[in-house]
């Protein structure tokens, strides 16, 4: 796809996850970060989950269903279930490199992952080339500081952070800026074990998943 130069300083942001289930500990601190750095789109990518990885308890058509209906009459919200069409796993490396060719090098384009995510980046597949292709932005979330487990990480997070989040869509690529977002203590782990105990998951998640969970017998 063309790069559109009009739209070559807007900030697109992408976020992956399981989202088993989609809760709104992902939606709630992703809106707050959509205000306060500037975006007008938020695409949501579900995971493809590899077969030798432990697997979520709905399938993919299910997860993607739920993410459907939680972002539904939402216009920050999209999403892109390319990874869920796959065959065989892909990295998000791999697919954030497909999506920069699409979107044109020019582009400021971000990945966003919480903070518990940023503290095991380094066990991620090619992790470093992240920035050559999307700012990261992360959420904070309770009970993580920012304080890596490696050195490693710990300096090119150093190297690459900023605090502005105006400079995010001055480069298409390379920053890192952690987010002061509301830290909400939601998990899908918590969900689906509230679930196997038959407790209310009313706060947690939108109404209209929570009916499909139910509807589909998920989480028993
Ligand atoms: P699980 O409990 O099954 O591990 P999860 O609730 O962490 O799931 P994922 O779908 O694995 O949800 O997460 C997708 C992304 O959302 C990750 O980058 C994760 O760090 C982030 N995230 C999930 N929950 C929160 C939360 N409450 N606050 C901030 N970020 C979150």
């Amino acid at each position: 796809m063309p790069t559109n130069p009009a739209n070559a300083t807007v900030l697109h942001a992408l976020f992956g996850g399981t989202f088993d289930p989609i809760h709104y500990g992902h939606l709630r601190p992703v809106e707050a970060l959509a205000a306060e750095v500037g975006l007008n789109r938020v695409t949501l990518l579900p995971n493809h989950v590899p077969p030798h990885r432990p697997q979520p308890e709905a399938n993919a058509q299910q997860r993607l269903k739920m993410v459907e209906l939680a972002i539904a009459g939402n216009p920050l919200f999209a999403v892109d279930d390319r990874e869920l069409h796959r065959t065989t796993p892909s990295y998000t490396i791999e697919t954030l490199e497909t999506i920069r060719k699409e979107r044109g090098a020019a582009q400021p384009l971000a990945f966003i992952i919480g903070q518990d995510s940023l503290l095991t980046l380094h066990k991620w597949h090619r992790w470093q080339a992240l920035l050559d292709v999307c700012h990261l932005l992360v959420l904070a979330r309770p009970g993580y500081n920012d304080r890596m487990d490696t050195p490693e990480l710990q300096q090119w997070l150093e190297r690459h952070r900023v605090t502005d989040a105006a400079s995010l869509s001055r480069r298409p690529h390379g920053h890192i800026y952690l987010a002061d977002t509301p830290e909400l203590e939601i998990s899908a782990t918590e969900i689906r074990q509230r679930r196997h105990r038959g407790l209310n998951c009313d706060d947690l998640l939108p109404r209209s998943v929570q009916r499909y969970i139910e509807l589909q017998g998920l989480y028993r």
